[in-house]
This record gives C-alpha cells, structure tokens and sequence, in this order.
C-alpha cells in the first residue's frame, strides 16, 4: 500500500522531469548550432541599420536642397527671366537657406550670375556640356572649377522642354563627412561615398593607403562577388561582402542614397566586427544560462516546497495521531491506544518476556461524594502524570477506564525484574498523594500477569492481570496480587 504510493508519487515527478529535461537538452543543441550564426546576422543587421541611416540622412540632404531650388525655378519662370533682380534675390537667398555654398543660375552661354550677384564664367568647367539637356539631375564633381572644392551638384533647368537657363547648387562633398558621428563603432569603421564602379567618391578616411587607384571592388576577393554587388546595386538593394588588402580587412556594408547609383559604404575593420559578434554571442550565452539556472531553482524550490509540505502534512497527521491516541484528563495512552501499542508490540516480539499491571484506584466513588468531582478529577490527573514519571518513556502506560490504568513494562528479563518491577508499582501507592492544597493519599488494588508466561495475547494478558485485580480488591483492596498466585 505505502509502496504503490510511493511508486505513484515517483511517476508523478518522473514523468514531468524526463520531458523537461528532454526540452532543456533540445533547446541547448539547437541553442549552440542556431545562436553563433544568428550573433553574426545581429551584429551584421547592426551595421546595416547604422549605414542606410547615414545613406538616407545624406539622400535627405541632397533632396531637402534640390526641392528649395525647385521652388526658385518655379517662380522665376512665372516671372520670366527677365526679371533679373527677382532672380538675383531668389538665388542669395537659396545660398542662405539651403546647405549649398554656391548657387549659380547661368544661361550656357558660359556665363552665370552668383549668389552675390556677381557674374561667373563657366566656359572652362568641364561639366558644363552636361547642363543644358533639360533633365533635372545631381552631378558629382571632383572639382567645381571655380573654387576649387568638390561638391554634389544639383542642375535645375528653368523652363520646360528648352530650357534656356539652369539653376546650379553646390553642395559641400566634404558636409558628408559632417554626417559622421564621431566614435563610430570606437573608431574601427571609416565610411565612404561609392557607386556601381566602386569608386570611391568621397570618404572620411585616408582612402588612398588602402585601396588602390581609389576603388572599393579592386579589394573584393573575386570577379564574382563584384558581379554580384554590382547586380544588387543595379537594383537599388544594399548588402555586405568583405575586401581585404594586404595588411587589413573589412567587412563592408552598403546602403543606397537614393540619388544615382551612389551609395554610402561603411568599412568595419574585420576583427572588431568578430569581437562585437563575440561579445553578442558571449551575452546571449550568458542570458542562456541564466535561464537554465533560473529553470533549475524553479523547479528547486517546487521540489522543496513539495518535500516540505509532505513533512509537514505528515507531522500534522502525527499530531492528530498522536491527539486520537491521548487521554485528554491524563495525557496518557487512551484505551484504543494502549490496547494497539501493546498488540503491536507482542507482533514484533512475541518471544520477549514482558509485564503488565491493570491497577483501579480504590474507593474512587467515595472520593467523588466527599471531596467532588474536581477533586476526583485532579486524583486522575496527578496519579496518570506521576505514573508516567515512574517508567520508561518505551513503556505503554495507559488509562483505560473511569479510575482504571494499564502499564505494560517491555523486555522483563528474568523473574527477579519482575518482582523488581511489581515492588515499584506498591511502593509508588505507598508514597502517592494527591492535591495541591489538600493532601489526599489514595490507594489502588493492582493486579499484575506475565507475559507470555500467563497468556499469549493481548486480550488474554488483560483478563489474567483484571483477574489478578480482582483478587487484590478482594483481598481487601490497597494490594497487588500476581495472576496464579492464590496465597
Ligand atoms: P472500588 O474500590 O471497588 O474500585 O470502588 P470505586 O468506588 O473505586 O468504584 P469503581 O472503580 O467501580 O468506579 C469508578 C468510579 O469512578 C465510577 C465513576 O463515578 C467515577 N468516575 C469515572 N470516570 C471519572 C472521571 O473521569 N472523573 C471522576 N471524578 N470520576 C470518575
Ligand atoms: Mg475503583
């Protein structure tokens, strides 16, 4: 019976334990065949954020330029370009307020008003046959031919199919590298502007100790993967490959403008972008483990709650046991009690000699009548508890009646003890007073048998000592009698 539960309780914790063990190692095997690949994609899809934030931020500035000169062109033809003053103010006024350091309207003949309304020529520019075909456009110019800088250059014809004169904004090259926050990625990135030819356009390193003749694709592995960055491009997509030169290498990571086929490409220096992986793939492990742990303790203090919830129904059951076993008047063994204690422990040592003594206060109604109840009572109470004191605590000693108690001494081992023993029990009533104010000495008949020299169960030991009892008190009372000892 105890065996089937115990068996019951195993599969109920067994079950649940193999299946989330069986989960646990699931999940660490595809944890560390998945988790390093995907540190990678996340410290990759990093760099790509950071790069098309660049690339949309210079789009956004090229554009943000060109719409305000789309507004000027807009009102100059309304006005006609007769109105030079009008045209002069708009074209002061857009050097102002866009991020262009030059704006120029020009007619082709080479000549171009400024926006300090000085006349410009632009006979000697090498873009200038570029100008006049009518399409609004963004040119790349290494040098602007009349200050000397490089700008992104923004054409705005005025005037529909023939244009007769365009508007010209110069934008800063170098304003891209302002773009850049500083401490990027602690200074291991370097970012330029490239297109399909992997040119490099502008840039904010020193491009030219790396790559050679300025070109991005000439430290690309092989033809292929050129091939393959130069379709996606054509395609307007962005990607990441690797180049390497003698000494270095970089991951590169290339985001479009949106304008042309210019596109901004950032260069992580290749063993920083390992590290940072490392890093990722070392946190995601750690938070792993924290999980595991956090697992474990769980199901640890479930554990521990359920043991301590077992002990503790366990001793509550003990308690109440123990309380069904209990004479309430006398803390002693009940009847019930002392009539099981006692069977239970002839099963286990049947061959044991032992003793028992079934004693019955004498006269018990006569101290009810005179002293009270209470009294009779407090007589109950004191005797039960100082009889305890008397014995072994292995000994079963019990109240089995109004004014009747059994002791059942244990492992008696030769005659002499049992005469030893039976002395105690009268000399106990010959000193046994109780009440704490009046002092009242009462008495008992006791009669006394053998086990298993007089009977070999409980019910025939009761009988025997109960006889025995019998004669005390027809002996005339405050006496013990053995059973078969008719002197
Ligand atoms: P004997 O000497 O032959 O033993 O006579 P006795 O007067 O002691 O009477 P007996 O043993 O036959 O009966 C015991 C009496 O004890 C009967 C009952 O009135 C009284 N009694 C039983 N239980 C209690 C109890 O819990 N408290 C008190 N105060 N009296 C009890
Ligand atoms: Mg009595």
């Amino acid at each position: 019976m105890r065996d089937k539960h115990t068996r019951r309780a195993a599969i109920q914790w067994m079950i649940p334990t193999v299946i989330l063990l069986g989960v646990i190692i699931a999940m660490f095997v595809n944890f560390f065949t998945t988790s390093s690949e995907a540190a990678k994609t996340q410290v990759e899809r990093n760099f790509t954020m950071v790069v098309g934030e660049y690339a949309s931020k210079f789009g956004e500035q090229l554009t943000s330029m060109q719409k305000a000169g789309k507004t000027v062109t807009a009102v100059i033809r309304q006005h006609s370009e007769k109105e030079l003053g009008l045209a002069e103010e708009l074209v002061e006024a857009l050097c102002q307020e866009t991020d262009a350091y030059m704006v120029i309207m020009t007619n082709f003949d080479g000549r171009g008003i400024n926006q300090d309304r000085e006349w410009v020529s632009l006979y000697d520019v090498d873009y200038l046959n570029q100008l006049g075909d009518g399409n609004e456009k963004f040119l790349y110019l290494e040098n602007d031919g009349l200050t000397g800088k490089s700008a992104f250059l923004s054409v705005l014809p005025i005037g529909k199919k023939e244009a007769k004169a365009v508007l010209l904004l110069y934008y800063p090259a170098e304003a891209f590298r302002n773009l850049i926050r500083k401490g990027d990625f602690d200074g291991n990135a370097f970012y330029v502007i490239t297109d399909m030819s992997g040119e490099i356009i502008e840039g904010n390193m020193a491009t030219e100790t790396i790559f050679e003749g300025d070109n991005l694709w000439a430290c690309v592995s092989d033809e292929k993967e050129v091939k393959r960055i130069q379709n996606r491009m054509a395609n307007g997509n962005g990607g990441i490959t690797n180049i390497a030169d003698s000494t270095m290498s970089y991951r590169l990571i290339y985001s479009p403008v949106g304008i042309n086929d210019w596109y901004v490409a950032m260069g992580v220096n290749q063993e920083y972008a390992d590290r940072l992986q490392g890093q990722v793939w070392n946190n995601t492990k750690v938070m792993f483990y924290k999980l595991i742990i956090a697992v474990f303790v769980f199901l640890g203090v479930i554990l521990i709650l359920n043991i301590v919830g077992k002990i503790r129904s366990h001793e509550e059951n003990r308690d109440l046991a123990d309380k069904a076993d209990t004479d309430l008047l006398t803390g002693l063994n009940n009847k019930l009690a002392t009539e099981r204690k006692i069977k239970e422990y002839i099963s286990v040592h049947p061959d044991e000699q032992a003793l028992m003594f079934v004693l019955d206060i004498d006269n018990f109604k006569k101290i009810n009548d005179t002293m009270g109840h209470a009294f009779g009572d407090e007589v109950i109470r004191t005797l039960g508890r100082q009889i305890r004191g008397e014995f072994r605590v292995s000994d079963v000693i019990g109240r089995i009646g109004g004014d009747e108690f059994m002791i059942f001494l244990k492992n008696i081992k030769d005659d002499a003890l049992v005469e030893q023993e039976a002395g105690r029990v009268a000399k106990f009533f010959a000193n046994f007073q109780a009440g704490e104010y009046v002092k009242y000495s009462a008495t008992a008949s006791i009669g006394a048998a053998v086990y298993p020299r007089d009977a070999k169960d409980f019910e025939s030991l009761y009988k025997a000592a109960d006889k025995a009892l019998y004669k005390a008190k027809e002996r005339g009372k405050n006496q013990l009698a053995f059973y078969g000892d008719d002197k």
